[in-house]
């Protein structure tokens, strides 16, 4: 048998199970209920819940009026909340916490007259969310070489995207520094993430090769993708066990595995049980 050293902290977050336990109780209580994109970013869980009775669409447009609906850990803009009592829907909010916490500082700040930038993928749920909660001005950017272009402000405010690296986040701050005369940083990445990622260094140097299992379209899987070759590490990215190429493994007797905050349990366990036999 290979021998598998599953990471700290892997799987389901606060955040993704709180939904997910969320999703599950209200469907079994009240039957179907609908979603505005895929609830987490794993198409193996959202398959089951599909299972279940959830339906997704890609515009609130497609909700008939008086459904319920569910909103998803990365949260929504304000005007889809408003779009949604507009269709007398029930509502069931299960925004992370943590993610709210980022949507009230970025409107919060902004009314106070700071230009808010937001380090994060501009392409993502999350930062689309936390973009709806701010009348003022915004920008995104991805790095620190984003940062340094943008035009110089009076005040700014930084947020970070909540599953992103602190350590980014600080360099952005140092780039911004430049471009600003008052900077206000909030550190808004969250305790999962960072947890999560320190779980995968901590595998550097113990490990022959680091599987991470979880979504392609991630963004806390990709980050733990990123860290472990950072850290030299030989890493494998997967879905699931059918995307694992045996040859991979050839000559590794010790696997590392790590798995982003949305990748369930059942999958973590399918996984490593069968990497443990091949
Ligand atoms: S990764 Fe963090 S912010 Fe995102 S759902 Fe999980 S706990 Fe919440």
């Amino acid at each position: 048998m290979r021998e598998i050293i599953l990471a700290d902290h892997a799987g389901f977050c606060f955040g993704v199970k709180r939904a997910v336990d969320g999703i599950v109780r209200a469907l079994a209580e009240k039957g179907a209920a609908w979603s505005i994109g895929m609830p987490i970013h794993n198409p193996q869980e959202v398959a089951r819940l599909c299972a279940l009775g959830l339906m997704i669409v890609s515009d609130v447009r497609d909700i008939p009026d008086g459904a319920r609906v569910f909103i998803r850990a990365h949260g929504e803009a304000l005007s889809v909340f408003k779009e949604l009592q507009d269709k007398n829907a029930h509502i069931m909010d299960m925004t992370c916490p943590f993610v709210q916490r980022a949507q009230a500082r970025a409107g919060e700040l902004s009314a106070r007259g700071y230009h808010i930038v937001l380090l994060g993928d501009i392409r993502h749920p999350e930062i689309r969310s936390i973009q709806g909660h701010v009348d003022g001005s915004i920008d995104v950017v991805a790095d620190e070489t984003d940062a340094a272009r943008l035009p110089k402000t009076r005040l700014a405010a930084l947020i970070s995207q909540t599953t992103q690296r602190e350590e980014l986040l600080a360099s952005v701050a140092s780039a911004l520094v430049f471009r600003t005369e008052e900077l206000h940083v909030c550190n808004t990445v969250c305790r999962a993430t960072v947890e999560r990622q320190g779980a995968v260094r901590a595998l550097a140097g113990k490990v022959d090769g680091l599987v991470v299992i979880g979504g392609h379209e991630s963004a806390n899987t990709a980050k733990l993708r990123d860290i472990g070759l950072a850290c030299g590490m030989d890493v494998i990215w997967i879905e699931n066990i059918n995307e694992l190429n045996g040859g991979w493994l050839l000559g590794k007797g010790k696997i590392g595995a790590a798995a982003g905050a949305s990748t369930p349990l059942w999958l973590i366990t399918e996984v490593c049980t069968k990497i443990a036999r091949m």
